[in-house]
């Protein structure tokens, strides 16, 4: 079932738990959340990391989350809306926190927003977290939009634990051979890797496809190239799926064949070879001889 926002809430606890287990979330580890939804999630990101950033886009939502702020009313630090971004500070010791496992009420902060849309380094810059991981049950309508952004921002996470889409995860850590543009993308900057499947039952509504969630884990160093130079190459190799990357390269860059070949000679790659068969490493070393 397709639902508004891609809400499909996780129900089973012990794969929330299973879920936030995979981060390893000590105390000094911050940490984003992107679709908090009813805080299933939440609740034990609270209780195991430093502190937790949450970006909910449903205002409903984001107000379930927030008895946290509403009965704080009384005391002297309630709720504080700052600047466009709608930021919500819960404030501290608050009973129905309490109830749900979070540890402090300066744990949490809640924003309500649309993760697309909001100044992400500004809000890290003024929450002080670059140093950071991302756990969420990404909202699957737009889970690679949401990966590009995160591998491509001021301040990259150091590490995401994603669920998504069955097909996407798999797509996304596919093995040498069924490489695609959005697994050459994450290659490019992080080492994606699967952990486990969660059947579609443990979510409501039913979705109409299992899930897996997934750890990226950013790389040290990324290739020293002009990324959109390169990307501009790897799509330009992925353009016609049916075609062989030679002719797909030869006519998106007007180089004849021959040419093409000897360059492609010298990236050690044979001359039949279809854009699926190249790593990260290939599209690199044909960059350098193409561009
Ligand atoms: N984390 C919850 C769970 O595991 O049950 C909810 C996950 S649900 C698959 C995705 C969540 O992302 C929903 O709460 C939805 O409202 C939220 N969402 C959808 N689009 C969003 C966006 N652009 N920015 C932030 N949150 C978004």
């Amino acid at each position: 079932m397709f639902t508004k926002l891609g809400q499909n809430f996780l129900t089973d606890d012990s794969v929330a738990k299973q879920i936030v287990d995979s981060a390893n979330l000590s105390p000094r580890d911050n940490v984003l959340e992107i679709g908090p939804g009813k805080g299933i999630l939440t609740k034990y990101l609270a209780r195991h990391a430093g502190r937790v950033l949450a970006v909910e886009v449903d205002r409903d939502l984001a107000e379930s989350l927030q008895p946290v702020i509403a009965r704080s009313a009384a005391t002297k630090q309630s709720r504080t809306e700052t600047g466009n971004t709608g930021l919500l500070r819960p404030p501290a010791m608050l009973r129905k926190a309490m109830r749900a496992g979070f540890a402090r009420n300066d744990k949490l902060t809640v924003v309500k927003g649309d993760i697309l849309k909001i100044n992400l380094p500004k809000l890290v810059e003024r929450e002080n977290f670059k140093n950071y991981k991302v756990v969420a049950n990404l909202p699957y309508y737009i889970t690679s939009k949401i990966i590009r952004l995160l591998l491509e921002t001021k301040y990259p996470p150091a590490e995401m634990i994603l669920t998504v889409q069955k097909e996407v995860g798999e797509r996304i850590c596919a093995k040498n051979g069924q490489e695609s543009i959005l697994s050459i993308s994450v290659k490019f900057y992080a080492e994606p890797k699967i952990l486990f499947y969660v059947p579609k039952e443990n979510f409501e509504p039913v979705p109409e496809v299992d899930s897996v969630v997934i750890k990226i884990k950013r790389k040290k160093s990324i290739p020293n190239v002009d990324v959109k130079k390169f990307f501009s190459l790897v799509r330009s190799g992925f353009s016609s799926k049916r075609k062989m990357l030679a002719n797909n390269l030869s006519s998106s860059f007007r180089i004849p064949k021959a040419e093409l070949w000897e360059w492609m000679k010298k990236a050690r790659l044979g001359r039949g070879v279809r854009a699926e068969k190249l790593g990260v490493e290939d599209w690199v070393r044909l960059y350098r001889f193409i561009l």
